[in-house]
């Protein structure tokens, strides 16, 4: 239960209202956190719930709301329910009676997105749906037969949801990129945005996934950094930074030591760090007035001097000698119309799963909006990319060539 949600797959309910979706979704966890009547809409917002599915492990489930509510409330519980669906990595498409064109769009959009999805055939203790049973088959759809009080069916749908849900590769932070006995430097600033206590999710994992890769991580601050690189016997595979000390950390590492930051690793890790570079091509162009979107997967407190609220715009503005408007989003539904700005720059994402940020950057890539993460865009600006690409070389060709191409 302690696993963090960038951790579960997630496993969406959808359906109209009055379809049995609460109802089931209870049954599927085994109580009644969901709102169930028989009115219909009587769901509002997305309901969370965390649970283990065996063999996929700990997920999460979310109940949404009916997807052809009526009126502006309805509008309102169908833009979440949508906003919600870019998070799922499968999702149940509950459905009691007729198929009519609210499951045809939303079968669209699941195929759309590429998630996987089962059919479930509710109320099949009332025996009205045999005529829906043939229907789905002839359409070839994974489907389940359930009803709420029958334990057996629930459980053959959990066996079928494992089924379709899909492993996916995901890139390491660093345990693909060092052995056992290298020695990996990592740069952490204990200043004002630091955490009372602790270090941040990206630091700790990069920290287990050295272990795992049975290398020897160092952990220092910028200050120490040149002390610490003097202090060792042999040269540290790489070193690692915080964006935000990258300018500092550059002047101390020889040239002959990798360097990256954290979020040029978590860019890779949670996203797609090709296009997070591609991204960068939007910065020439951008003219006084454009609209910029900052973009933070989770709302934490924000400080006087705030990277994304103050520095990078700061940095960019001065690099571009150009006045553009920033808004930020905060939060883990992503906003909506995203197809008026000109550059997303977005956060390493790291309370959201892999699969969410590529839906969010496939999202900006189907409005033709760039999009750039913090990591990319803060080395960028203090002409230090080239260096935290190094252990990345088919990205650092591509930075190379957008160079050469004058298109960055
Ligand atoms: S989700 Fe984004 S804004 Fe929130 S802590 Fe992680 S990187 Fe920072």
């Amino acid at each position: 239960m302690k696993t963090a949600e960038a951790y579960r797959k997630h496993l969406i309910f959808l359906g109209r209202r009055n379809s049995g979706k609460s109802s089931l979704f209870n049954a599927f966890v085994g109580s009644e956190i969901a709102i169930v009547a028989d009115h219909p809409g009587t769901t509002t917002d997305p309901v969370y719930k965390s649970m283990e599915l065996s063999p996929i492990g700990p997920i999460m489930l979310i109940d949404t709301a009916g997807i052809d509510d009526e009126g502006y409330l309805g509008k309102l519980r169908a833009s979440k329910t949508n906003s919600v669906l870019y998070k799922a990595d499968a999702a149940c498409l509950v459905i009691d009676s007729g198929w009519t064109e609210f499951e045809d769009e939303i079968v669209k959009e699941l195929k759309k997105r590429g998630i996987p999805f089962v059919v479930v055939i509710t109320k099949s203790d009332l025996g009205k749906n045999q005529e829906l049973i043939d229907l789905v088959k002839s359409q070839k759809f994974v489907y389940c037969v359930v009803s709420k009080y029958d334990e057996k069916s629930i459980e053959a749908l959990r066996v079928t949801i494992s089924s379709v849900m899909k492993e996916e590769y995901e890139p390491p932070l660093i345990e693909d990129l060092v052995d056992g006995g290298d020695i990996i430097v990592l740069v952490v600033p204990i200043d004002l945005g630091a955490p009372k206590g602790r270090l941040i999710v990206p630091q700790i994992e990069v920290i287990r996934e050295c272990l795992d890769a049975e290398a020897i991580p160092i952990v220092t601050k910028e200050r120490e950094l040149r002390w610490t690189l003097e202090s060792l016997k042999r040269k540290p595979k790489m070193v690692v930074t915080d964006s935000q000390a990258v300018m500092r950390v550059v002047a101390d590492v020889p040239l002959d030591v990798p360097m990256t930051t954290f979020s040029i690793l978590e860019a890779r890790h949670k996203g797609d760090l090709l296009e997070l570079v591609r991204g960068l091509s939007a910065i020439p162009a951008l003219k006084d007035g454009d609209d910029v979107l900052i973009g933070e997967a989770c709302t934490h407190r924000t400080l006087a001097d705030d990277i994304a609220r103050v520095k990078i715009p700061r940095w960019l503005m001065n690099f571009i000698g150009k006045n553009v408007r920033f808004s930020v989003h905060s939060g883990r539904e992503y906003p909506e119309e995203i197809e008026k700005y000109k550059l997303i720059i977005h956060c390493g994402g790291c309370v959201v799963t892999r699969n969410m940020m590529l839906r969010r950057i496939e999202e900006a890539k189907k409005f033709g909006v760039p999009i750039v993460n913090y990591g990319v865009i803060i080395s960028y600006l203090h002409g230090v990319l080239g260096r935290a690409l190094e252990p990345f070389p088919q990205v650092k060709a591509l930075y190379e060539e957008m160079e050469s191409a004058k298109r960055i």
